[in-house]
């Protein structure tokens, strides 16, 4: 008699498609600067000095530099108030050599959310946060997509995984990952459940499931013996354990279970990222209008 050893999940990394996209991104931005004279421009909004997200926002910043864009950075104090927040961004809409503008998010408690969001132009909401690019997203029209949504469903396309026709559960029902994951995986034709702190059967909604993603910050929230054999796993958490990064999937027993599944770190991160690349050279193109088409020979 032989045990039967199992078959490991193959690993859907999100670095070496990043490699490609940022390939591409930087022939976009050649071709853009040689047609308007400019690099096209990203600024990040930091208030305050210990955000947590500075960390991402510095890892942005250094990606824009790597593909030629121009990377800037406006900080405010701690003591920032909404009204200087606001009148700080409406500066940016103004200003045509800022093509994207990114919030750092947690903003500090006594700032509304929702006044800092609809004070940025949706034009320039590269990371999909403003309700008119929530909307054309819910409408299935084309704005700007929350990056870290975008990567968790295109880090599918993009490895190959069928998605029509699939049962995908998605663990989270936030603004800026759950939901729009939700809506782009219903955009792929997959039929989608959107599980999240009050669902009553986690796991009975999950072992159905032929594609998991989850976006709920919370670690082990999902492990192999929850999960459908041969399912695809979707991991977006990104929590400190031990000092360790992990995400919200119990990766040793989860790769035992699925047919694939996203590690933390390398998985969705490194293509959240790489997208907002792609979404800032996309904006830059639109403010700047579309290319004029050669002049024929004469
Ligand atoms: P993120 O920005 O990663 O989406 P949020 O904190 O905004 O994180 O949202 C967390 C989401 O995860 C919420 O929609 C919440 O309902 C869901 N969630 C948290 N804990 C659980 C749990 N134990 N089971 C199912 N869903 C959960």
């Amino acid at each position: 008699m032989t045990a039967t050893v199992p078959r490991l999940a193959r690993h859907l990394e999100g670095g070496p498609i990043a490699v490609e996209i940022r390939a591409a991104v930087s022939e976009d931005v050649a071709s853009f600067l040689a047609r308007t004279g400019r690099a096209p421009g990203l600024t990040v909004v930091i208030v305050g000095r210990d955000a947590p997200s500075t960390v991402y926002l510095e890892q942005i910043l250094r990606s824009c530099a790597k593909v030629g864009i121009e990377g800037r950075r406006v900080e405010l104090e701690d003591e920032a108030t909404e009204g200087t927040i606001t009148a700080t961004l409406h500066a940016l809409n103004a200003d045509p050599t800022v093509d994207g503008i990114i919030v750092q998010m947690p903003l500090p408690g006594t700032i509304r959310l929702r006044a800092v969001i609809d004070a940025i132009d949706p034009a320039k909401d590269i990371d999909g946060i403003h309700p008119v690019n929530a909307g054309l997203l819910r409408l299935g029209y084309d704005g700007f997509l929350p990056a870290t949504a975008h990567a968790s469903v295109e880090i599918l396309r993009r490895s190959g995984i069928e998605i029509e026709g699939k049962d995908a559960v998605v663990i989270g029902r936030s603004a800026v990952v759950g939901m729009p994951a939700a809506f782009l995986l219903v955009r792929e034709d997959a039929t989608v459940t959107v599980c999240h702190r009050r669902t009553a059967d986690l796991a009975g909604h999950v072992g159905r499931a032929d594609i998991v993603v989850v976006a709920a910050g919370h670690p082990g929230l999902v492990n192999g013996s929850m999960l459908k054999p041969g399912a695809v796993v979707v991991d977006v958490g990104i929590n400190v354990v031990d000092g360790r990064l992990v995400g919200d999937v119990d990766f040793e027993s989860a790769r035992e279970v699925a047919s694939a599944i996203t590690p933390v770190p390398g998985g969705v991160g490194p293509l959240t990222n790489a997208l907002l690349l792609t979404h800032l050279i996309r904006a830059a193109e639109r403010q700047v209008g579309p290319a004029n088409s050669p002049a024929p020979a004469s």
